[in-house]
């Protein structure tokens, strides 16, 4: 039985208004991963729609993408590729830049990552304005991976992220969405 039809997996993320800066709605899923059936649930929604799919790797964006993206892996039985902020990664690695809304982030992936052609599944916790993951996708891109979708636990559909990623001809799912802000 899933156990995303009995649980409030919404009224698990709990909202700080103003941070980090003034009129931001911060979406915090810390207290939804805290909760066994919530992170469980969580886990078994972002899977769902990519379990009769060949998926050869998951990656995960730093640092959310991380907990949620390995746990992923672990369901769909494959390995976990993480894309880190800017010199965090020990090996040859390859950047990206998006533009944020006061100047410029790199995020980056080792080099020898993925094998070209493989099949990958994107994971976060929350898409916004989709820069993030854009540059996620066209990161994948250049090491020929072959990005079947995307997942995550939050949408902000005012920011239109998940139109962004469909644009670029990636599938987007998210468990939910808070709009209005
Ligand atoms: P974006 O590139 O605009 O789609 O932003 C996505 C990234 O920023 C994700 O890694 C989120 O964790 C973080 N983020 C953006 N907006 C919020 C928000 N309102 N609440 C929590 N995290 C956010």
């Amino acid at each position: 039985m899933s156990l995303l039809a009995d649980l409030d997996l919404k009224g698990l993320v709990r909202t700080i208004p103003d941070y980090p800066k003034p009129g931001v709605q911060f979406r915090d899923v810390t207290t939804l991963l805290g909760h066994a059936n919530g992170f469980r649930a969580c886990v078994e929604g972002l899977v769902a729609p990519f379990t009769n799919r060949r998926v050869e790797a998951v990656a995960g964006i730093e640092a959310r993408g991380f907990i949620l993206g390995g746990a992923v892996a672990d369901r769909l039985r494959c390995g976990f590729v993480p894309i880190r902020k800017k010199g965090k990664l020990p090996a040859k690695a390859i950047g990206q830049d998006y533009e944020l809304e006061y100047g410029i982030d790199v995020i980056e992936v080792h080099e020898d990552a993925i094998a070209s052609g493989e099949p990958v599944l994107l994971v976060d916790d929350l898409i916004a304005t989709g820069g993030t993951a854009e540059a996620a996708v066209k990161l994948l891109r250049r090491l020929n991976a072959e990005v079947i979708g995307a997942t995550f636990v939050i949408e902000l559909p005012d920011l239109g992220g998940c139109s962004r990623l469909t644009k670029l001809g990636v599938e987007c799912h998210s468990l939910m969405t808070f709009t209005g802000d």
